[in-house]
């Protein structure tokens, strides 16, 4: 999960100070020449990055002008460079994929026949002599005499320490000069990086919707989306577009095209067989975790079909998450993209004990503990914090508040110390009020928010994730769990007051993003909770958009998912009817989804439309 929006307006004015010619700049006689290749450089450049376009980014290094000057410093791979290029434009302000201040690029001149994409990175201020801290990018130019000078030199924010580029382990680069060769590479003579970087799924892909729903706002009637790898190359009207030759081609007009979802609240690894006569949690305590991971595939799968292709996983054991998500990024295992927590954390003396616990499992006491247990689940590999602030979970729907808020703080601490999110649980009134004060980044569940929390979570932007659905659920399964009937009319009770806070929480404009809490038997229902949302008074629009932009910006991802515009990833779903008259087009009429890139569910409808 990426931090962001740390670039600040002074910033902005002290990068472009600093981006000044520096050692030599353009002459006044060629400045036109020069402005035109800045101006060709710049919009070919934001292309390139938006959609990660080897062959373009291969292109701009071909044509008379500037040099990215290769090695010297960090050499780092096709997906580095953009998100680096991505923090770069950020910091010379980006209007709709438009660089308003736009002098600092000038792309051409040469191609290095590396694998790689080379810039020299180093800090601020200095020239080339001490590459390595990530705070400038450098640009070189050829000038008359053929002699390689400096034109630009570009402050640029420091990454978190996280994303630093690591040291190229590839196959190396030419060695890195201490300055500009004067015999550089030619020009046009090598297209080096092309292929070998981006031979997985660089296939493009023209997908045809009868209308679009692009989660930014706008519908587009009859569109064309061209998907380039794992990320959306353009979108357009068809009767505007090109279908490049040689495209897969996906004819759905008479589908309409949504973003992929997001599911924010999933427990992925807690899996059932549904074997006669047994329980859910019980077996799930009994089985060991190794070969429940296994079986959670199913859960993945079930996910996928509802048109989810992202999840915020809250809360497993024994690391599972950790690993399932890892398997399923590297293609191992089939599912949607995770964001996990690990263990979430709990007091001594509450329900969460789900498993036997591991060393570094969640059980955690008092400030110092939760300190070192929100450590040990990022130390781990969690993206997010999960803490359990209150009682209540399956048919158990008490909200006592099990954290102090002293506690609850220092696990908003250490996770936003570290660029990571907290989700907070709570069932009740009580820890939602300690989590928005905490800082926590969401709250589950809760019930009777007061309206002084509400107007907080507002002002603040902290997401309310009501999961009403949930308990929908466990009542209509209450005889597979064992749950008799007073515990159906407590979930019952609970689900209608849960209501009533979403509509409280419309009112009062508090971001709401789609959660499942789905668990068992439950994935494949993921999507349910859309209806609760219409029913407590949101339009259809605005219910989906708390699976596709409100969730995506939770996960710090609003740049990268919940929308269908060039950049994002390829992440798409076509469904039957139209969404924005009738939501059950979205949690019952899935026929397709695309993740990445990849299809990954097609009910025959490729097969049937083509
Ligand atoms: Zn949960």
């Amino acid at each position: 999960m990426r931090a962001r929006g740390r670039v600040g307006a002074a910033f902005v004015v002290l990068a472009l100070a600093l981006a000044a010619p520096c050692a030599w700049g353009a002459t006044p006689a060629d400045s036109a020449e020069v402005r035109a290749a800045i101006d060709e450089g710049n919009a070919g450049f934001v292309r390139a990055w938006q959609t990660g376009d080897a062959d373009l980014f291969a292109s701009l290094f071909a044509t008379d002008g500037a040099l990215l000057r290769p090695g010297g410093g960090l050499t780092v791979g096709r997906d580095r460079i953009r998100s680096r290029m991505r923090d770069v434009f950020a910091s010379v302000r980006m209007t709709e994929g438009t660089i308003t201040t736009a002098d600092v690029f000038l792309i051409g001149d040469t191609a290095y026949e590396t694998g790689f994409w080379n810039f020299t990175i180093g800090p601020i201020g200095s020239t080339t002599s001490e590459p390595d801290s990530g705070h400038y990018v450098e640009i070189w130019k050829r000038d008359r005499t053929g002699e390689w000078k400096m034109w630009r030199d570009i402050g640029v924010p420091r990454m978190p320490s996280s994303e630093l580029p690591e040291p190229d382990l590839g196959p190396g680069p030419p060695p890195a000069p201490s300055s500009p060769p004067a015999g550089a590479p030619s020009h046009g003579a090598v297209r080096g990086p092309r292929r070998a970087e981006a031979s997985h799924g660089a296939r493009l892909k023209a997908i045809r919707f009868g209308r679009l729903i692009d989660g930014k706002g706008h519908t587009i009637q009859d569109a064309l989306v061209l998907v380039d790898g794992e990320r959306i190359r353009s979108v357009a009207a068809y009767s505007k577009a090109a279908v490049p030759a040689g495209a897969e081609q996906f004819d759905f007009t008479r589908l309409t095209g949504i973003p992929g979802l997001i599911d924010v609240h999933t427990h992925m690894t807690y899996w059932w067989d549904r074997a006669p006569g047994s329980r859910p949690w019980q077996q799930l305590e009994a089985r060991p975790a190794m070969q429940t991971l296994y079986m959670a595939e199913e859960n993945a799968r079930r996910t996928l079909e509802t048109g989810v292709t992202t999840v915020r996983d809250l809360g497993s054991f024994q690391y599972m998450d950790i690993s399932m998500r890892d398997l399923i990024n590297r293609g191992a295992m089939v599912g949607p993209r995770m964001f996990v927590a690990g263990y979430g954390l709990y007091p001594t003396m509450s329900p969460f004990q789900d498993a036997p616990q591991a060393a570094a499992g969640g059980n955690a006491d008092g400030v110092e503990g939760v300190l070192k247990a929100a450590r040990q689940q990022i130390a781990a590999g969690a993206d997010e914090i999960k803490v359990y602030g209150s009682s209540g979970s399956a048919d158990d729907v008490t909200g006592y508040q099990t954290y102090t808020y002293e506690e609850m703080k220092a696990a908003v601490d250490v996770a936003h110390e570290r660029g990571k999110t907290v989700a907070i649980h709570s069932y009740g009134p009580d820890g939602a009020r300690d989590a928005v004060r905490a800082g926590a980044n969401s709250v589950e569940h809760a019930i009777d928010i007061d309206d002084g929390t509400l107007r907080e979570m507002a002002r603040r932007g902290v997401t309310y994730v009501p999961t009403v659905d949930h308990n929908r659920y466990y009542a209509e399964h209450a005889a597979e769990f064992g749950y008799g009937d007073s515990a159906v009319a407590h979930l019952d009770a609970y689900r209608a007051r849960n209501l009533e806070t979403v509509r409280r929480a419309i009112r009062a404009h508090v971001p709401i993003a789609m959660g499942s809490d789905a668990v068992f038997t439950m994935f494949g229902e993921n999507t349910r909770e859309l209806g609760w949302f219409v029913k407590a008074g949101m339009t259809p629009a605005q219910a989906l958009a708390t699976a596709t932009g409100n969730a995506a910006a939770l996960l710090g991802m609003g740049r990268d998912l919940g929308a269908v515009a060039p950049g994002y990833y390829a992440d798409l779903v076509a469904v039957e009817g139209n969404p924005l008259t009738d939501i059950t087009a979205v949690i019952g009429g899935v026929r397709w989804v695309m993740k990445a890139g990849e299809v990954v569910v097609d009910r025959g409808v490729s097969a049937t439309l083509r």
